[in-house]
């Protein structure tokens, strides 16, 4: 930027007819009331007034922190009314240097950070920016305050870091809206030292004062009264001024490393504004920890039991069909109905498909031994059922094809009835005599507890010849099932439609149905799947609401931050960055508990596999991955409402309220 101090080079700061209006109950109230101002590079100019005429709506407006109602405001020829919002914040931050009455330094960051700051924003190195802001500091006499905060400092010094920080990107307009108002009369005679020494360096200052004292430093003092200007005076010639150097030093990082070195800025200042509301931050959290950690623990157990009915379905046999009398499930005539008989296993015994039938009958007794009595399930069946139901013996042996044929009183119990009826004796059950109903059997084996599996109830349960039942027990020849053993070469649906249609054939009409043991297996997939997904969507729902207690709060960070963010604007920050900001604050927050509430899902999971349960929470590495992506996405998702609402924040209301 060349300087011109020449009358004929056109001026550098160019106001005409500007007026700015403020609502006031049903009308508005002009704070400006048409403003015809030029000010030239390199000049010196003080704005005095009484408190209340305008000096800061004018000074706003030439900062480019606000815009006039109506009229026009030129810099270097360019109208401002046609930049944009980050147009007019690349002004501030390149050209423009501001200094408050009130310093608006963030309080949060040293002396050297808050000088740093606007460099940041335009994207000088690290490296240039620290050590610029450095040697401002240094030569405003702060070299050994560089690590102080704000409150660690006096207005005055204070007031240098701020004029440090006008500076530090090369500004060739400074503006200063009663930099010595808030000071003491060295402090204040000192801070116009500074600005008098830049002026003399070339540096455009426009100074807002209420005081004629200190407007007399200025070579040119512009008097406003009730937003129209009245006076416009030159008080001394300009002293010869030698041109001003580049505005900013060579060394600007890359667009790319500039872009990582403002998200850095952005993440440092998150965790700064975290750690400053610890117990609000941990309470945010919370709710994602809980939600998310509730979200892993239940695809955890829904996969976990997945996984443990399918072994028990698996201990079932894969490939059998049960054929039932009746039309389906619940048929409330199944019982009546008489039709499913021997001869309808035997017919199916001869279908090459089959590897072993067995047909059941079944009713439910009082068993006896001696004194002691328990309530049984009868189950009358072939010698291969135990062939076609895979069951295992402890002790003793079946019964075989003769023990059918003939109706033999032989009886093979389970683990339950063994219990229940025979814990006593010291050789075991075997040999021994039981009383169903008034008929003797006797005890030729045990069976061995199935693990877990289907019908692997308390039920005590025993098994004799399906003749025997149906001669000496049931009296009536008709089966409860038939029992199908498909053998391995065949598909099951295949053989399921073969034993539909031979028996169709038999009956004349479909009376009976058949269960599937893939069917089964289909069900309870599907139905655990469901269970899962219902219990996902509570969880879901949990985590909406950690999302909107995020969003509160980052709703409340924002509007406890408006100082800054009004800092921040006037020192030429983008939208983007303030977007960004507040953005990474509440991805933190979620991301932070996403994490918390995966470790707390492991956890429990090990808690529950320590306390020696037989289920196990299965853990998968998708579900934690989407748990992350899940997690930041609401971050994105709840943040981005306040993020937006700080990042179009207008500067001036924003600083006003600090
Ligand atoms: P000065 O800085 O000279 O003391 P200001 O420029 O702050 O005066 O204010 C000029 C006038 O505009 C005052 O009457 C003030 O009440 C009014 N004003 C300033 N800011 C606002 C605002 N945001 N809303 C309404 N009126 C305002
Ligand atoms: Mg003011």
């Amino acid at each position: 930027m060349t300087v011109a101090t020449s009358p004929t080079a056109p001026a550098l700061i160019s106001l005409s007819g500007v007026r700015r209006e403020y609502p006031a109950g049903e009308g508005t109230i002009a704070a400006l009331a048409g403003v015809d101002l030029e000010i030239r590079a390199g000049e010196m100019v003080a704005i005095v007034g009484p408190s209340g005429s305008g000096k800061s709506t004018l000074m706003n407006i030439l900062g480019c922190l606000d815009r006039p109602t109506a009229g026009s405001y030129r810099i270097a020829g360019r109208d401002t009314a046609a930049l944009g919002p980050d147009e007019l914040a690349a002004l501030r931050r390149e050209r423009f240097g501001f200094v408050f009455q009130r310093y608006h330094l963030l309080s949060e960051l040293t002396a050297l950070g808050n000088v740093e700051m606007p460099a940041t924003y335009a994207g000088t190195s690290p490296a240039n920016r620290k050590r610029r802001a450095a040697a401002l500091l240094g030569r405003l006499g702060m070299a050994d305050r560089l690590g102080h905060r704000p409150g660690q400092l006096s207005g005055g010094q204070q007031q240098r870091v701020s004029i440090a920080r006008a500076l530090v990107n090369g500004a060739d307009v400074v503006f200063a809206d009663e930099p010595t108002g808030a000071l003491d009369r060295a402090s204040g005679d000192e801070v116009l030292r500074i600005l008098d020494e830049l002026n003399a360096e070339g540096t455009t200052v426009v100074i807002v004062t209420h005081d004629m004292a200190v407007a007399s430093q200025a070579e040119r003092i512009v008097e406003i009264s009730d937003g129209v200007l009245v006076g416009d005076r030159r008080v001394r010639e300009p002293a010869p001024r030698t041109p001003r150097q580049a505005a900013v030093e060579p060394g600007a990082a890359s667009p790319l490393r500039a872009a990582a070195d403002r998200f850095r800025e952005a993440l440092r200042m998150a965790l700064l504004a975290m750690n400053a509301h610890r117990l609000r931050t941990v309470l945010t959290m919370l709710g994602i920890i809980i939600g998310i950690a509730s979200v892993v623990c239940v695809v955890a157990l829904g996969e976990g039991s997945r996984r443990m009915i399918l072994s028990n379905i698996s201990s079932l046999g894969t490939n059998t069909l049960e054929v039932f009398p009746g039309a389906d499930f619940g048929d409330v005539r199944s019982a009546k109905v008489k039709t499913l008989v021997m001869d309808d296993a035997r017919a199916l015994a001869g279908q090459p498909f089959v590897a072993g039938v067995t047909p059941t009958v079944s009713t439910n007794s009082t068993l006896r031994h001696g004194a002691l009595e328990v309530s049984a399930m009868i189950n009358g069946v072939g010698e291969q059922y135990f062939v076609v139901k895979g069951t295992k013996l402890a002790d003793g042996r079946f019964f075989d094809g003769g023990s059918v044929a003939t109706m033999a009183q032989e009886v093979v119990i389970d683990e339950n009835t063994r219990k229940a009826l025979f814990s006593a004796e010291a050789d075991g059950a075997v040999g021994r005599t039981l009383l169903i109903g008034k008929v003797p059997f006797r005890v030729i084996g045990v069976t061995r507890q199935q693990q877990g599996g289907f019908g692997s109830s308390a039920n005590p349960s025993v098994y004799l010849p399906y003749t025997t039942v149906q001669a000496r027990i049931l009296g009536s020849y008709s089966l409860r099932s038939i029992t199908v053993l498909v053998d391995d070469a065949t598909d099951t649906k295949l053989a399921e439609q073969a034993v539909v249609d031979v028996l169709r054939k038999r009956h004349g009409t479909k009376d009976f149905f058949i269960l599937n043991t893939d069917d089964i297996r289909r069900t309870i997939t599907a139905t655990a799947e469901v269970l899962t997904l219902l219990i996902a969507a509570i969880a879901v729902i949990s985590l909406i609401v950690g999302g909107i207690g995020v969003m509160n709060i980052m709703l409340v960070s924002v509007s406890e931050r408006v100082g800054e963010i009004g800092v921040r604007m006037a020192v030429g920050a983008r939208r983007s960055d303030i977007m960004q900001q507040f953005l990474i604050e509440a991805v933190l927050v979620c991301l932070i508990g996403g994490l918390i509430g995966i470790a707390t899902a492991l956890a429990f999971g090990a808690a529950f596999a320590a306390v020696g349960s037989s289920f196990s929470l299965v853990y998968s590495g998708t579900s934690i991955v989407a748990a992350v992506l899940c997690s930041t996405l609401i971050g994105v998702l709840f943040g981005w409402l306040p993020a937006r609402n700080a990042s179009r924040l207008d500067p001036v209301a924003a600083l006003a309220r600090d």
